[in-house]
């Protein structure tokens, strides 16, 4: 339920800003007086003080002062005003496309000129285009800025003077306690840390005094940063918090994991679960075990067995009388879970149900009609699953595999779809391969409860990896030629420079006629996103059964493809993907104790960051350490696809900048929801407002 908030102050008291100007705010997300406060400058301009021609350099905004030396109007390519302006310590030139005569005037020979602007290189060393200037009698003539100038980022048709006017006086405003923005942080908290209050905070970070060390304050160092960021990841983490409160204000159905069922599935299996992974499944029974959802994400690399968890964690749910549904972002993931599932489960006289998008309408029919029934104890299926008239008979369990790739509000939307006319909810068991560190899952998934699977199953061979040039590809055709011959499966992942998929299955189907030509003993196969769902069916059964030796492909093998005796992986153009996916695809090959290698092809020269990328994947096999490393490189809003999904969208906080914050806005969380619960609400609509919409949660 999003309250409005109690008293903003409509934009359009301010002068200047009208209905039209209002929605020009309303594109940069801001729709009050009091929300337009934080919207805070991109940098500062410095107008105090004149800075002597000799120490300006490229790139410097600055106010400049001199007398014109000369003025002339040159035809180059187009007519211009050249005006060279100087003081004792050096010159510069002011260049003009458009002038009136009047402003010719202004810079004749001989006058005095006050100018500012960026300062650039140009032909005749260095020059200012089209500067704002005015003439001046003497030097001494007072500057007309007192403060540093904010710069802000805007949008089209919301000129850089409108924004700085309406800030401007909404800061008046606020100066003078006319808007209603309290301060919500407990004081003690804040003067335990020297931390300014917000109505300080903001009017400095708007208005610096002169002598502020600005890199401090645009890296956000500062202590007025610190506090507003503070307050917006702390907002965030409550948001989420509270989510997570009010969910264990529902019911669920208690379940039990050991079971006759549980051990039957056990004994069957051809491995002992690792450490790791008894763990996480008794901290998986635990929750079940409650009269409350359970809300737990569980971490584990590319490989770590999260799989048979889940499956141990769907027998619960089946042994208790009740279902299970699996969900999988892709249709080829959701496909391999289908088969494991229905290996695993048939034996144990279980029935799995297949729904995908693309399932036969027959299919379909008959997997609703077994759901509702309760015939089908187990569902498996991309997000088809619920977006379909589907029923469930009773189903106690939802599991999501690759939560990254589903947003908050989809994760919120699926557990809905088990909501019973009695208010219980299913619990809720969501599985992600895209470990990311302990201080960022406390802002991210500080929704769930969360256990991580840290250990492999033994005998996994770490894989090889080598950076190649595609000038090499002759080596590389040849070496996938002798694992074919050794009896060794190979996939070729085909990735591409433009985003279309269309483009991306046309060099896929190119590849692999290329191969095909150059390797004619060899039994290509090729899978991508077009094919229809049953021939990529066929083509993944039959690399599987080992019918065929080469396997090209898109990424859409990404995850969950699981071929044990696969012992090679060419991926092309790998400079280009991220790290966490290209760790994803890799983790397709090493999974049957054979030493597997990993071939990352590039195209052209490497740049510095694409060569230490690729060198991090060379050098690592652990997924936390690359995920950390792509965090880096790229930003956790990328990794964790949450630009996408709307899942954190802070105002001014970076979760990679201000990691380190992190600990102390999850304390300062505990602390807030117990002493001060009142602030809570007001907090999350002040920073998350409607980014965030809870529904009926
Ligand atoms: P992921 O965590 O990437 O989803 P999977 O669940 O697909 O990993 O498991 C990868 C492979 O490891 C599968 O072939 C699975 O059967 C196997 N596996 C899982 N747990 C163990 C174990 N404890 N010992 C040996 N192999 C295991
Ligand atoms: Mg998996």
């Amino acid at each position: 339920m999003i309250m409005p908030i109690a008293s903003a102050t409509e934009l359009t008291r301010l002068k200047g800003v009208g209905p039209k100007m209002a929605e020009r705010f309303a594109r940069l997300g801001i729709d009050s007086v009091e929300q337009l406060l934080f919207h805070l400058p991109l940098r500062y301009e410095d107008r105090t003080r004149v800075t002597p021609l000799g120490a300006l350099r490229a790139g410097m905004h600055a106010v400049i002062q001199g007398e014109v030396q000369l003025s002339e109007i040159k035809f180059a390519r187009r007519r211009m005003l050249l005006v060279r302006l100087s003081d004792r310590t050096g010159f510069i030139t002011l260049r003009f496309f458009h002038f009136n005569a009047r402003q010719q005037e202004n810079l004749a020979r001989g006058n005095r000129v006050r100018a500012y602007g960026e300062v650039r290189r140009g032909s005749g060393g260095l020059e200012m285009v089209h500067p704002e200037f005015s003439v001046i009698e003497t030097d001494a003539a007072p500057v007309a800025e007192t403060g540093l100038t904010p710069v802000y980022p805007t949008t089209e048709g919301l000129h850089q003077l409108t924004l700085r006017n309406a800030l401007q006086q909404a800061l008046a405003l606020l100066r003078t306690d006319r808007l209603s923005l309290p301060e919500l942080l407990p004081a003690g908290l804040l003067a335990a840390d020297e931390l300014p209050d917000l109505k300080q905070a903001l009017l400095f970070v708007h208005q610096p005094p002169p002598e502020t060390d600005l890199d401090e304050l645009l890296e956000a160092r500062h202590p007025v940063m610190q506090r507003l960021i503070l307050e917006d990841l702390l907002a965030h983490v409550l948001s989420l918090r509270q989510l997570r409160q009010r969910s264990r204000t529902h019911q669920a159905r208690p379940l039990s994991i050991r079971s006759e069922l549980g051990d039957r599935f056990l004994r069957a299996l051809p491995f002992a679960l690792t450490a790791a992974q008894q763990r996480v499944v008794a901290e998986i029974e635990t929750d079940l075990g409650q009269a409350v959802p359970m809300q737990r994400l569980v971490q584990g690399d590319v490989g770590s067995g999260k799989t048979v968890v889940a499956a141990l964690a769907a027998l619960a749910a089946v042994a208790s009388g009740c279902q299970a549904a699996i969900m999988a972002p892709t249709e080829i993931l959701a496909e391999q879970h289908y088969h494991n599932f229905a290996a695993w489960l048939a034996p144990l006289g279980i029935e799995v149900a297949w729904l995908s998008g693309k399932a036969k309408q027959g299919e379909r029919r008959a997997a609703g009609e077994a759901l509702a029934s309760g015939q089908a104890a187990v569902a498996v299926g991309t997000h088809a699953l619920f977006q379909e008239a589907i029923q469930f008979r009773d189903l106690a369990l939802v599991i999501i595999d690759e939560q990254h790739r589903f947003g908050v509000h989809q994760r919120l939307a699926l557990r809905e779809k088990g909501r019973r006319d009695d208010d219980v909810l299913p619990h809720q068991l969501i599985m992600t391969a895209t470990p990311i560190p302990r201080t960022l899952s406390m802002a991210v998934y500080a929704d769930l409860d969360c256990s991580v699977i840290d250990e492999l199953p033994p005998g996994r061979q770490p894989v090889e990896t080598v950076v190649l040039p595609d000038s090499r590809r002759d080596d590389v055709v040849e070496r996938v030629h002798r694992a074919c011959q050794q009896g060794n499966q190979v996939y070729w992942v085909c990735t591409l420079i433009e985003e279309s998929e269309a483009l991306q299955c046309q060099a896929a189907e190119e590849t692999a006629r290329l191969l095909q030509a150059a390797l004619p003993d060899v039994r290509v196969g090729l899978v991508h996103g077009r094919l229809k769902a049953p021939d990529k069916e066929a083509i993944m059964a039959r690399f599987k059964a080992g019918e065929l030796d080469l396997l090209v492909a898109t990424t859409v093998i990404e995850v969950g493809v699981d071929v044990p005796n696969a012992g090679l992986m060419i991926i092309e153009n790998a400079e280009r993907l991220g790290l966490a996916q290209l760790h994803q695809l890799r983790g397709r090959v090493g999974r049957g104790g054979q030493a597997s290698v990993c071939v990352l092809m590039y195209h052209g020269a490497l740049s510095a960051n694409a060569r230490e990328r690729l060198a991090v994947m060379r050098n690592s096999n652990d997924g936390f350490e690359i995920a950390r490393k792509d965090m880096e490189l790229r930003g956790p809003g990328e990794v964790l696809g949450t630009r996408q999904t709307g899942l954190l969208q802070l105002k001014i906080a970076d979760l990679q900048r201000d990691e380190a914050l992190m600990p102390k806005v999850v304390s300062l969380s505990d602390q807030l929801l117990k002493q001060y619960p009142g602030a809570v609400q007001p907090l999350i609509q002040r920073w998350v407002g409607q980014a965030v919409r809870y529904g009926s949660v």
